[in-house]
């Protein structure tokens, strides 16, 4: 199938009465001109983007070319949204009252009530990652992992946190693929990253202005503070960070710094595989590897299995903690925005006919 290739920054086909956004934030420099927002119609919005913390919202609306005006919602709808534009594409990102797989699933039924004309969503935001070595080197904080089918899988599994058997997995069920535009989006940008001596995801992170106070959490806290222990070293205290804790640093697994230039933050590392979604925190990394090795997961979130029951979406999550006794917030933020970065890039590589055209039927 032919295809035409978007770079961001060329010319796009027209979407329907939006307005261009000046500005230049590629330098990282953010404008602070307040601008006239573009009012759209509802049935104007074609693609979800779902985040459930308030700090994945935020670097999701950085990511935003154009942001419109709100619009009037069913009394029903209890959702905030905030509308926009990324590369020609009407975009709505709706947050979740609370993180889990109930509260999303209920907002992705009143988003797709109010937003008719949506095709498929994207769930953009943290997860924990499972530390294991794959062809593109270990899975570490602030890299990326998105969904997609392998192993016999589809890209996304659910586990339930039996009750039971304390600490064992009772059940694993297959949730729907990826919507198979977003797949080849998916392969397309890695495809284009492969061969560019310059990230397009990294520039992407730019716009987030970190010298702004509220923004400072998006910061990269560096690679000295990716703290990855051996799986049978348990942190004593959870209310204190492993610093605080006394947490052996003996007892870590160093970071690889001979990958080339990985390291060094100029190349945001994407995994492409299976994610699990369930209902529990996993805060045991000999639980993690357990499952991880019979099912080939990647890395561990909550919300995709109630997203994923009638709504084909893709999985976008930011790696912020090893999903082990050691878990803290503190790569919250940057681990947010590298999703979100990714997950903007993805929209120049989907053309906007393709995408009003994908039929919702044809994921299931
Ligand atoms: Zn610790």
């Amino acid at each position: 199938m032919l295809k035409r290739y978007i770079e961001s920054g060329d010319a796009l086909e027209a979407s329907s009465g939006s307005k261009k956004r000046k500005t230049d934030r590629g330098s990282g420099q953010t404008s602070t001109v307040e601008i006239s927002k573009c009012k759209l119609t509802t049935d104007d919005y074609t693609i979800g983007w779902i985040c459930p913390l308030e700090v994945e919202q935020i670097a999701a609306m950085e990511m935003l070319d154009e942001e419109h005006e709100r619009l009037p919602q069913a009394s029903t709808d209890h959702n905030v949204y905030n509308l926009g534009s990324i590369a020609g594409h009407n975009v709505v990102i709706a947050g979740l009252y609370q993180a889990g797989n109930n509260p999303a699933a209920t907002v992705v039924t009143q988003m797709r009530m109010t937003f008719q004309n949506l095709r498929f969503g994207m769930l953009v935001g943290i997860g924990g990652g499972v530390p294991v070595k794959t062809e593109n080197g270990m899975i570490r904080l602030g890299d990326v992992v998105v969904s997609k089918p392998a192993g016999g899988h589809s890209g996304a599994v659910q586990y339930d946190h039996g009750k039971a058997r304390a600490g064992k997995f009772e059940r694993i069920g297959i949730l729907a693929p990826p919507p198979v535009v977003l797949l080849n989006a998916a392969q397309d940008l890695a495809a284009k990253r492969a061969r560019s001596r310059t990230d397009p995801v990294q520039d992407n992170i730019k716009r987030i202005d970190t010298r702004i106070r509220g923004l400072r959490k998006y910061k990269n806290p560096g690679t000295t503070k990716d703290y990855l222990h051996e799986p049978n070293y348990i942190h004593s205290k959870p209310e204190l960070t492993c610093d605080q804790c006394g947490c052996d640093p003996l007892k870590r697994i160093p970071r690889p710094t001979d990958d080339g230039d990985d390291d060094d933050g100029s190349y945001i590392v994407v995994y492409r595989g299976t994610i699990a979604s369930g209902e529990a925190v996993v805060k045991d990394a000999m639980l993690r590897d357990e499952l991880a090795e019979e099912y080939g997961i990647l890395c561990f979130e909550m919300e995709a299995a109630g997203a994923l029951t009638d709504f084909p979406c893709i999985v976008i999550r930011g790696i912020s903690d090893y999903c082990d006794s050691h878990k803290n917030n503190q790569w919250h933020g940057y681990a947010a925005v590298v999703a979100a970065a990714y997950s903007r890039q993805l929209f120049f590589h989907m053309l906007i006919g393709e995408v009003k055209r994908y039929v919702l039927a044809s994921a299931y």
